[in-house]
């Protein structure tokens, strides 16, 4: 682990920096504050500091101040060192965001065992931050497929529809639905079924742009936000279609053709409907694919309320 000792006395420098690198520290020296505060916004700053308070330019509650405040959601841990021993300036220094202090002159001992207690503080705090992301990224992706969950894609359609209003452009919600997908479960086996939906995944996305948004809705339904108008639209669902129909699927020794529909919801800045209006077009518009023959789109407009492919 990075340690950060920042002190403007050469003798106390050199003596923490023998001590503390027999304990296992990567240790980092700074001069004064304001070279402590260079080393912090550099990138993967130390995440230990023991930083002495009194120092020129920038002390050592002001470094440990802007430290916090750069990165509040996994602060470093600071260990203040200082002569100023009075209850007084213990409040200050703590209030202000230091986690502990070690008197000056200090105890080798103590100050290991205070080093050792960060170090335990900032593991417990990494492995809290990692479950959190963890946990984040699982409460809004499908399992399956890795794509963002019905919950998530749903949260998007109003955002973007806000974004589209705000830029007067327009945005297309595709309800994607994979062709006599029963069939393929019956013939070849759940197993099987989940992983034609995990290809059809790879093959939608790889047919969709980086800005165009992907969710599975439901089973083997997907829902699609590109933000484009429906000119555009016509290529890129079509593309999308092709993509899953062009060449068949080859799943455990299955080679299986797998084709699906799009209904097409176009969503003009000035409609002024609300999402679930938005796609319930879309689903209207999936129907009808269905209801044509699959393996197609079909695009429904406010205005027409027909399909326009
Ligand atoms: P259509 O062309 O009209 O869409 O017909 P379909 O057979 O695709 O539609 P239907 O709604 O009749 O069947 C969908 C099937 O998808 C039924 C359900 O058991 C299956 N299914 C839903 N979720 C999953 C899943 O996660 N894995 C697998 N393997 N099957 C699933
Ligand atoms: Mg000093
Ligand atoms: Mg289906
Ligand atoms: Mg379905």
């Amino acid at each position: 682990m990075k340690l950060l000792i920042a002190d403007d006395s050469k003798l106390s420098r050199t003596m923490l920096q023998s001590i503390t690198k027999p304990w296992g520290y990567d240790v980092i020296i700074a001069e004064d504050g304001q070279q402590a505060w260079d080393i912090m916004q550099q990138e993967n700053p130390p995440e230990l500091l023991l930083l002495d308070w009194e120092m020129p330019n920038l002390n050592g509650v002001e470094v440990c101040e802007r430290a916090i405040a750069q990165n509040p959601q996994s602060p470093p841990y600071v260990l203040l060192l200082t002569s100023r021993t009075s209850s007084n300036d213990i409040v200050e220094g703590l209030s202000r965001g230091a986690n502990d202090y070690v008197a000056k002159p200090f105890d080798s001992d103590e100050l290991k065992v205070r080093l050792q207690v960060g170090k335990r503080m900032i593991e417990i705090q990494n492995k809290l931050n990692d479950t959190l992301a963890e946990v984040t990224l699982l409460a809004s992706h499908d399992a399956l497929t890795g794509i963002f969950n019905r919950r998530a894609i749903m949260e998007a359609i109003p955002r973007e529809m806000k974004r589209v209003e705000r830029l007067k452009q327009v945005l297309c919600i595709g309800m994607c639905d994979i062709d006599h997908f029963k069939k393929i479960n019956d013939t070849y086996g759940h197993l099987v079924g989940d992983k034609v939906i995990i290809e059809v995944t790879k093959r939608m996305q790889h047919a969709l742009r980086d800005y165009d948004l992907i969710g599975r809705y439901g089973g083997e339904e997907f829902v699609v936000i590109t933000p484009i108008d429906q000119v555009d639209a016509t290529v890129v669902y079509q593309r999308v279609c092709d993509n899953i129909s062009r060449t068949p699927f080859i799943i455990d020794e299955h080679v299986i053709d797998v084709t699906i529909s799009c209904g097409v919801s176009v969503y003009h800045d000035d409609d002024k409907d609300d999402e679930s209006l938005v796609l319930a077009r879309a689903d209207k518009a999936l129907y009808q694919a269905k209801e044509a023959g699959r393996n197609r789109v079909i695009q429904l407009e406010k205005e027409y309320e027909t399909d326009i492919l």
